[in-house]
């Protein structure tokens, strides 16, 4: 009964503030140009003239999805290379999807095929309050005359929903969501088994001073047709190797996680055969690794 009720409310709470963000709509805001927000597209203005935003039918369920994992405690380094894996377009790109034109382009002097989701174009589309339909100028929310937000596109978040979200953010950057910092070991979302293309995590090994990266099928509930493993000071030294051969950096310069998850590099690990003999001790069997960089210029070298 009680439950009834609040979903009652909930979709009273919901149909009124739809009601009311079209009623603003047909009054005001005219998307002048610009790049799209994103989770938006171009739409007709309600009034005839003009333009406004609505709706991307593509991105628009995503920017709810990207909110949930930034809730379940995912920072936005860990989900910009979900977003590149996935093929998601960044909201330059889209822009030009939906504008007919090619993405890519020119950034820093170089072409790029097509722009990548890094920490910091999700932490641009995430804090912006064009995510509850407002024009903004700078970052900023565009108030009218008597200090209300001019609106120009559907809310895609309430503005509880996206001052919970601006709450999240912040708690993130000042650390106090983050527990574990420091302890993350370096390759956890860069190396995945071959088998499964799972990540794989770092554990200790009883009686060894290093530890091993392995596949983790069995903790997901899934079952790995080849669960690879390997010595984590072997795998770490190969990828950082391999990245700074790439990137051309200077080997007095430490290569940290963050920096291989924002320039989207990845590393595939495959099984290893049992046995091996001598071989086995000198070093990895760089056969069984694959290193994947996307040649973003990141501007390392010197
Ligand atoms: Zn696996």
């Amino acid at each position: 009964m009680e439950l009834a009720d609040a979903a009652e409310q909930e979709a009273r709470t919901i149909s009124s503030r739809l009601t009311s963000s079209h009623k603003a709509l047909r009054a005001a805001g005219r998307y002048a140009g610009g790049l799209v927000p994103f989770g938006y597209r171009k739409a007709p203005h309600p009034s005839g003239s003009g333009w406004s935003l609505a709706p991307d039918s593509e991105t628009a369920a995503l920017v709810g999805v990207i909110v949930a994992d930034v809730h379940a405690g995912l920072s936005l380094i860990e989900i910009a290379p979900g977003l590149n894996e996935a093929g998601v377009p960044a909201p330059r790109d889209r822009h030009a999807q939906l504008q007919g034109r090619p993405m890519g382009g020119r950034r820093h002097g170089r072409d790029f095929e097509r722009f990548r989701w890094t920490s910091g174009t999700l932490s641009k589309v995430l804090r912006s309050p064009s995510l509850m339909g407002h024009r903004t100028h700078g970052g900023q929310t565009v108030r009218d005359t008597s200090g209300a937000p001019v609106l120009i596109g559907e809310p895609l978040l309430s503005d509880e929903e996206f001052h919970a979200l601006q709450e999240a953010l912040l708690a993130r950057s000042n650390g106090t969501r983050r527990p574990r910092r420091g302890t993350t070991a370096l390759l956890t979302g860069i190396a995945h088994c071959a088998g499964c293309g799972g990540r794989m995590y770092f554990a200790t090994r009883k009686g060894y001073v290093y530890g091993v990266y392995v596949c983790r099928a069995t903790a997901r509930g899934d079952v790995c047709p080849a669960p690879a493993a390997m010595r984590s000071d072997w795998l770490e030294a190969y990828t950082v190797n391999r990245f700074r051969e790439a990137t051309g950096m200077d080997a007095e310069r430490s290569v940290s996680r963050s920096t291989l998850l924002e320039s989207g590099v990845r590393v595939t690990v495959g099984k290893g055969r049992s046995g091996g003999g001598p071989s086995r001790l000198a070093g990895p069997d760089t056969s069984r690794l694959t290193f994947a960089f996307p040649h973003v210029h990141m501007g390392y070298g010197n």
